[in-house]
């Protein structure tokens, strides 16, 4: 049985990492964590016991999920500096400086980082790099529409589409929205738009735009349930693991 604290159970992925470990016979959520305000009178979020202080819980687990805020995560990583447990983050909007913070400290622990962890989301990454060095000419742009809600734009998985884009064509430079006089578009420009509104949970569309053709590649989460099996899978995958910084493709492979 894999112990888990979860970081961020009472938001939208925790809510939904908790239903899907409910449902897996090797995974248990004993403890999550909180902003104070959520820690409800009895302590505990759908019979899970929470503290507002990942130190005072995180000797109970073998392993860290964190789905909560980019500035909360850089804190649980510092508080697990003492307890060295493999983390799963599922956050994303982490500045440059933050994910340096990220990457030092999974020289101390193990680290699964995945801006996405759906399995479809990870192939639609390797369908856009064949398919870019299929098409080298070819315009590119990317879509992503995501709810009301979502505080950071482009999307952490459009980023992830980037540097797999660039990683085939690496001339690709990002540009974001077009107003005015813009003139004709440059082969390098890699157009990338943020659609916000509604309940969407996620969608990721990259088009590849030729002379009378398109191809669209399109990851649709229906649920918020495929990035919770995800999460479940990294757990599995970075349990026992004691240091390095890993990816879905990482857990994907095995
Ligand atoms: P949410 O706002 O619904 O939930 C975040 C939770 O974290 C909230 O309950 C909040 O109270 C808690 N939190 C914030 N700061 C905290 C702190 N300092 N201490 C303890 N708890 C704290 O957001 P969400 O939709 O669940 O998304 C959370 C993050 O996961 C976002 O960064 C989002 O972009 C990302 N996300 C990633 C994936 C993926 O597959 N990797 C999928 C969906 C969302």
């Amino acid at each position: 049985m894999i112990r888990i604290v979860l970081c961020g159970i009472a938001g939208r992925m925790g809510q939904e990492v908790v239903a899907a470990a409910r449902d897996a016979s090797d995974i248990a959520i004993v403890a999550g964590v909180e902003r104070p305000e959520y820690v409800i009178p009895d302590g505990k979020i759908c019979g899970v016991p929470v503290a507002a202080d990942l130190s005072s819980v995180l000797d109970q687990g073998d392993c860290l999920i964190d789905f909560t805020a980019s500035a909360a995560t850089i804190a649980n990583l510092k508080t697990n500096q003492a307890f060295r447990r493999p983390c799963v983050i599922g956050t994303t909007g982490f500045t440059a400086e933050e994910m340096a913070t990220v990457t030092q400290a999974s020289e101390s622990f193990a680290i699964v980082l995945a801006p996405n962890m759906a399995p479809g989301v990870n192939l639609l990454y390797d369908l856009a790099a064949r398919t870019a060095a299929a098409l080298p000419g070819y315009d590119v742009e990317i879509v992503e529409t995501h709810h009301r809600a979502k505080k950071d734009a482009p999307s952490g998985t459009a980023l992830a589409l980037v540097k797999t884009l660039q990683g085939v064509r690496p001339e690709l430079r990002t540009s974001h929205g077009r107003t005015g006089e813009t003139g004709a578009r440059a082969a390098a420009d890699l157009g990338v738009h943020a659609v916000r509104g509604g309940d969407v949970v996620g969608e990721h569309r990259v088009l590849f735009l030729g002379k009378g053709e398109i191809i669209e590649l399109r990851h649709w989460a229906t649920s918020r349930r495929c990035f919770a099996e995800g999460a479940l899978a990294a757990a599995r995958f970075v349990s026992g693991k004691r240091s390095g910084l890993f990816t879905m493709q990482h857990v994907l492979k095995g």
